[in-house]
């Protein structure tokens, strides 16, 4: 083996959709998948996760909707695309292909009630905006929204938000967000009702209402940007060494000045690069694990990392570097390139080796 492999875990995904079945009490999970299942394959991740017993799923794209019915092939299983309504050339794409739209807008509800017809019952879901100011309908807009749905016959399927704090849980905005959720639910009677994504089932009862939709967590990555101690790693991306090499101190390595031997040491240089997703900032902190034991990153380049082999006197070429895993957890691997879990995972490439495990 000389190229990086990508070790997708479902065991480990099943393991965490129970750890937040259980966080999120009696609230339905349905999954996020956005974005090729947060770069893990959205189909096998959905596979999985319908044998868990998750009956809805959530994208980002129309285009992302209609390839996962299409491979799910099941129109029992709800898939609900975040991107509503915005573009209107999409109703027939969302009828034909069975999705439900999440609809952000009185614009997108007038448009959708006129492609299904009067009295169609065609299912949708209503976004309300509580403060990100992504999409959604405003709350003072909320009683407007509700009589239009009612006025088209509409089947309602789920109002929502989303969170923007509710990685802090102390934060004061996450209790303002959900006071105008309740708000804005009001002139919704006897809907389903969904606030939080994966940290915002960790912010207790009160946010969990009806259904709740983790991503990152179900994922491996922790709640609060941290990680989780009843979370497992979902990706696992291990490379292998190609050559171990002495360098004397104040020799250097790669471009530029991205490292210089402190001292005299050895370095592995292994098989992976920014090219296999593993973030070029990340050399400055991040630590890969040979065998368990840490080997700090020194330098990231397209196709070759060098890891400092201090505390691996033993490594040599053809050991396996673990880049991302059980040790090189997620969420300190996002810490270490200054960004969030969502991201370390969706840049992970296909160039690396992908291999599915139960
Ligand atoms: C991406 C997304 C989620 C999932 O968020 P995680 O932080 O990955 O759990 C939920 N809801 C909406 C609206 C989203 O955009």
């Amino acid at each position: 083996m000389t190229s990086a492999r990508l070790t997708i875990d479902l065991g480990a995904l099943a393991h965490n959709y129970r750890v937040l079945a259980r966080v999120a009490g009696g609230a339905e999970l349905a999954p996020v998948v956005k974005a090729d299942g947060y770069g893990l394959g959205a189909v096998p991740i959905a596979r999985r996760l319908r044998a868990e017993g998750a009956r809805a799923f959530f994208v980002a794209r129309l285009s992302e909707g209609e390839a996962l019915r299409a491979a799910l092939g099941d129109r029992e299983c709800e898939i609900f695309v975040l991107d509503g309504l915005a573009d209107p050339a999409a109703a027939a794409r969302l009828q034909a292909a069975a999705l439900t739209p999440v609809l952000g807008s009185l614009d997108e509800i007038d448009g959708w009630a006129a492609a299904a017809g009067a009295g169609s019952a065609a299912p949708c879901a209503v976004h309300i905006d509580t403060g990100m100011n992504r999409l959604g309908v405003p709350v003072g807009q909320a009683q407007a929204a509700a009589a239009r749905l009612a006025a088209a016959g509409l089947d309602l399927r789920l109002v929502m938000s989303h969170l923007s704090y509710a990685a802090e849980p102390a934060h004061p905005r996450n209790a303002e967000q959900l006071s105008r959720f309740q708000a804005a639910a009001a002139a919704f009677p006897g809907a389903r009702l969904s606030l939080s994504a994966s940290a915002g089932a960790f912010l207790g009862p009160a946010f969990r209402f009806d259904v709740v939709r983790p991503g990152i967590s179900l994922y491996g990555g922790g709640p609060q940007e941290r990680p989780h101690p009843d979370l497992k790693a979902v990706a696992i991306l291990e490379a292998p060494i190609l050559q171990v090499r002495d360098v004397a101190a104040g020799q250097w390595a790669g471009y530029g000045a991205m490292f210089s031997a402190p001292r005299d040491m050895r370095i592995g240089v292994v098989a992976a690069g920014y090219a296999d997703g593993v973030l070029r900032t990340s050399h400055r902190t991040a630590r890969a694990f040979i065998g368990g034991r840490p080997a700090p990153l020194a330098i990231v380049t397209m196709d070759l990392i060098a890891v400092d082999l201090t505390d691996c006197p033993q490594a040599a070429p053809g050991d396996l570097v673990e880049l991302l895993g059980p040790h090189a957890l997620l969420d300190d691997c996002a810490a270490a390139a200054d960004t969030v879990a969502h991201e370390c995972l969706v840049r992970l490439s296909s160039r690396a080796e992908r291999i599915y495990r139960d």
